[in-house]
């Protein structure tokens, strides 16, 4: 499975890595600077020492020793006889093991701790043999306790201050795409409920950013949408009131037609004439009636239909059509099972399941209508032992236009209208309908409307 991970998380994860990259780059760049800094700030104060000690023993002046001894500035220097013998200033053991090395200022590493240590050589006073050698030595360790106490200051500041960006950022981010939120919500919400009228809630407290933009600009783009559908719900409501008027003439005249027609081919092309215009004049009916309840614009005229009542009309307009097959209409509704409906909406959706049924169905085979009260309301089942339909066909037949084959349904003068538009007055009346079928079994449809 493909792992989501949401923007917000990777662009919290993309900065914070990044701003610890950043700080640690810039504590490391610092603390090493600084580090450097202090040690030559240690081996300058140490050579002036050194140096300044060196003077005062070759101008012979008096005292120096006792000055050395005395003076806080020259605490870190010592003097040494040539062969190495301590002789005054700072007392070390181990500093006096370390051997002398002229104007070279280094690190030494003393018990654990480390120290810039820098030598000097002086020929000493008149009637002397040999000179001194002149060391200062200068612990560096308060400097790497200060690198120390600040690279554990880092430590505990890095995740702190990490911590703090990731969940302030992360609260930006989500604050920011709180509007994608409610994009992806209208969108499911149109694409659920088939509703284009829905729009993506704009709150006008909130800040006018990209995301505001971008939800105003999608509300303009349904409004556009909206419109173009009402537009084309329009025209085919529109064109197929135009149509009526002609296929009526048609009709008429075809019937005259048929009336005077002198021989059997003239009688042929008659009646080709009437059936043709009676299947255009349905089909130009069903798109009206559609166009009508997409634009909520059907009247509904709801009353107490007795099914047991509707279901003997449905069978009697239908029985000419099954008898050519052999077909067998059967109703089980008990009387005064009563339904609040529109009678002729409510007719015409079931003759139409009636005339599916004996139009799909076997010859020698049979259609049945029935009617049970359950606890949903009043279930219509129309069921019979045809052709079925097949599982991978099942969920388009309820689509406009759509035959599951065409070349065959041509034979019935089909016009794949017949269920979208039972589906529409079921749906006008509240109700729920549905399919169950199997390949060469049959099919049953299901209607439940509340009582
Ligand atoms: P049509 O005018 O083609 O009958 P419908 O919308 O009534 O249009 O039906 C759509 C398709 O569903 C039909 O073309 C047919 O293939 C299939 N169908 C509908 N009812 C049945 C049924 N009772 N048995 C088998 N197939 C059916």
């Amino acid at each position: 499975m493909k792992k989501i991970t949401s923007i917000k998380t990777r662009i919290t994860i993309w900065y914070t890595t990044l701003m610890f990259v950043l700080i640690v780059v810039v504590l490391s760049l610092v603390g090493g600077l600084s580090y450097q800094l202090s040690i030559d700030s240690v081996e300058k104060d140490v050579i002036l020492q050194v140096t300044q000690v060196r003077e005062s023993l070759s101008k012979r002046q008096p005292g120096v020793f006792e000055i050395i001894e005395s003076k806080e500035e020259f605490k870190n220097v010592s003097i040494y006889e040539m062969d190495g013998k301590y002789l005054v200033g700072q007392y070390n053991y181990d500093v006096v093991n370390i051997p002398f090395e002229e104007g070279v200022p280094r690190k030494e590493n003393i018990d654990g701790k480390e120290y810039i240590v820098y030598d000097a050589r002086t020929p000493g006073p008149p009637g002397r043999h040999g000179g001194f050698w002149i060391r200062g030595v200068e612990s560096v360790s308060s400097t790497i306790l200060l690198g120390r106490s600040a690279i554990i200051i880092m430590l505990i500041l890095i995740p702190l201050i990490l911590l703090l960006t990731a969940l302030g950022g992360y609260y930006i981010t989500k604050r920011a795409f709180r509007p994608v939120n409610n994009i992806i919500k209208t969108a499911n919400e149109i694409s659920a409920q088939n509703d284009i009228k829905q729009r993506i809630e704009l709150n006008p407290e909130a800040k006018q950013d990209e995301m505001y933009d971008l939800s105003v600009t999608l509300n303009h783009m349904l409004d556009k949408i909206e419109n173009l559908i009402k537009q084309e719900k329009q025209f085919t409501s529109d064109a197929s009131h135009e149509l009526r008027t002609p296929i009526s003439v048609i009709l008429a005249q075809g019937e005259y037609l048929l009336d005077i027609a002198e021989n059997e081919k003239e009688k042929e092309l008659a009646q080709n004439i009437v059936d043709k215009a009676n299947q255009v004049s349905k089909l130009v009916s069903r798109l009206l009636l559609l166009a009508r309840i997409d634009q909520s614009r059907q009247k509904i005229n709801k009353e107490k239909v007795d099914l047991s009542v509707l279901f003997d009309i449905a069978a009697d307009s239908m029985k000419a059509l099954a008898e050519q097959k052999s077909i067998v209409l059967l109703t089980n509704a008990e009387e005064n099972t009563i339904v609040d409906a529109d009678e002729s909406l409510l007719l015409s959706a079931i003759t139409n399941l009636v005339s599916n049924g004996i139009k799909y169905g076997k010859e020698g085979g049979h259609v049945m209508l029935s009617a049970v009260k359950s606890a949903n309301g009043i279930e219509i089942v129309v069921s019979d032992n045809g052709i079925g339909i097949s599982a991978e066909n099942i969920d388009k037949i309820w689509k406009r236009f759509y035959r599951v084959d065409d070349v065959r349904n041509d034979e019935y003068g089909s016009s794949g209208l017949g269920l979208s538009m039972v589906k529409s007055i079921v749906e006008l009346h509240s109700g729920e309908i549905s399919v169950k079928s199997e390949l060469g079994k049959g099919t049953e449809f299901r209607i439940i409307l509340n009582s």
